[in-house]
């Protein structure tokens, strides 16, 4: 454990206090705000939410990118986009940050969980198909859960900590059934699956700008598609859907309030001009870790998947053996670094309880494993 904790102090060059994840504002983040200050234009219009989405849409190849408020929001709009109403049921995976099923049920809508593989921690195509065929049946061209006869409108597959999941092959099953996909790509920004970027693999994808992400607006979301009917559509709701007008308060049907203040887009342009050097420099960590953690018996540093190019995010250790976790995680918080368990599964939290799941054994594994160490990017 020792050696651990001086290992971390050592690649972080410091005896302060070493957070699990810092935002890091080293560019023209200032240069940026003071523009927007000075435009007085601080808002809900101005030029900086419409310069993001056309940069972000061409970083990440997409046709179309929408700004959000925050990457809840962009997740609750694309599960619309993808036709999810409520008392449908969508699948995801249960080891996930809890957004991902806020978002399923502000619709009024039911998560399914099926298990995640073991190396990329997201959902697993072989659970997804085998829950599938067991379950389900395609009635009038829907997939029909036989159990509850409720229609399964959409699957949210996340990569987890950046990692990609093997979202080619959740693609073709999805496609299969019926089912749109929907990506929860808010942790994964600058990770690509066979050169394609997460998150633009399905109908729609959300990306989330939270304080703690890759990339910060402080707080904020976005939305791609390649769809141009749904781009229109994500702009609409996510603006009250007020019907354009000069000066006419006309809305044609419930909106909401999501978009992006012109200051956070202001701060996140200058973040994005960044983003490049942020994943070299945590790709140059999980090399570091990974030596590291090569001579520490019991416990492995996850690495990216294959196929897959990771913005390594949050770096993340598996304690094989399961009762050392605790003694990890108090050892390393008590001696001046945050590290942090992998989130506790959404099925065994009160609301989702009922929900019905696939095997779950490798979330079990992971839940019980997983510890996220310091992941900034180092000055
Ligand atoms: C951060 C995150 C979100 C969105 O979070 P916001 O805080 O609303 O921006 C959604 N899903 C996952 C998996 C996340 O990590």
């Amino acid at each position: 454990m020792e050696k651990i904790v001086n290992f971390i102090k050592k690649t972080f060059n410091t005896n302060d206090f070493i957070p699990l994840h810092e935002p890091r504002f080293i560019g023209n983040e200032k240069k940026y705000l003071n523009d927007c200050i000075d435009s007085t234009f601080v808002s809900s219009v101005g030029k900086y939410v419409d310069q993001f989405e056309k940069e972000f849409a061409s970083k990440v190849g997409s046709k179309f990118a929408i700004a959000t408020v925050n990457g809840t929001a962009a997740l609750h709009i694309s599960l619309i986009l993808a036709d999810v109403k409520k008392d449908d049921e969508v699948i995801t995976q249960p080891l996930t940050f809890i957004a991902t099923c806020n978002a399923i049920s502000y619709i009024g809508a039911k998560p399914i969980f099926v298990d995640v593989d073991l190396d990329t921690m997201g959902l697993s195509p072989d659970s997804l198909k085998n829950f599938l065929e067991i379950n389900c049946e395609i009635i009038n061209n829907q997939c029909i859960n036989k159990t509850t006869k409720k229609v399964i409108k959409a699957c949210v597959p996340m990569h987890t900590f950046g990692h990609s999941c093997r979202i080619d092959e959740i693609r073709d099953i999805c496609d299969k059934w019926n089912i749109a996909l929907v990506e929860d790509a808010a942790e994964s920004l600058g990770s690509y699956y066979n050169e394609k970027h997460t998150g633009t693999f399905g109908k729609v994808g959300a990306f989330s700008f939270n304080g703690n992400k890759i990339i910060t607006s402080g707080g904020g979301g976005v939305i791609v598609t390649d769809d141009e009917t749904l781009a229109k559509k994500a702009k609409h709701l996510t603006t009250t859907a007020k019907v354009p007008h000069p000066f006419e308060y006309v809305h044609d049907e419930i909106g909401f309030n999501y978009r992006m203040p012109n200051l956070n887009a202001a701060l996140l342009v200058a973040q994005l001009e960044q983003l490049d050097k942020f994943v070299e420099n945590k790709k140059e960590l999980a090399l570091k870790y990974d030596d590291f953690f090569k001579t520490i018996d019991d416990i492995d540093f996850i690495n990216q998947p294959q196929n897959s190019s990771s913005n390594y995010w949050l770096q993340a250790v598996v304690l094989k053996d399961v009762k050392t976790r605790d003694e990890f995680l108090e050892f390393t918080n008590k001696n001046g670094m945050m590290t942090r368990p992998i989130w506790k599964l959404m099925n065994e939290l009160e609301m989702f309880e009922n929900c019905q799941s696939s095997d779950l054994k490798n979330a079990k594994y992971l839940e019980e494993r997983v510890v996220n160490i310091p992941s900034s990017v180092i000055l």
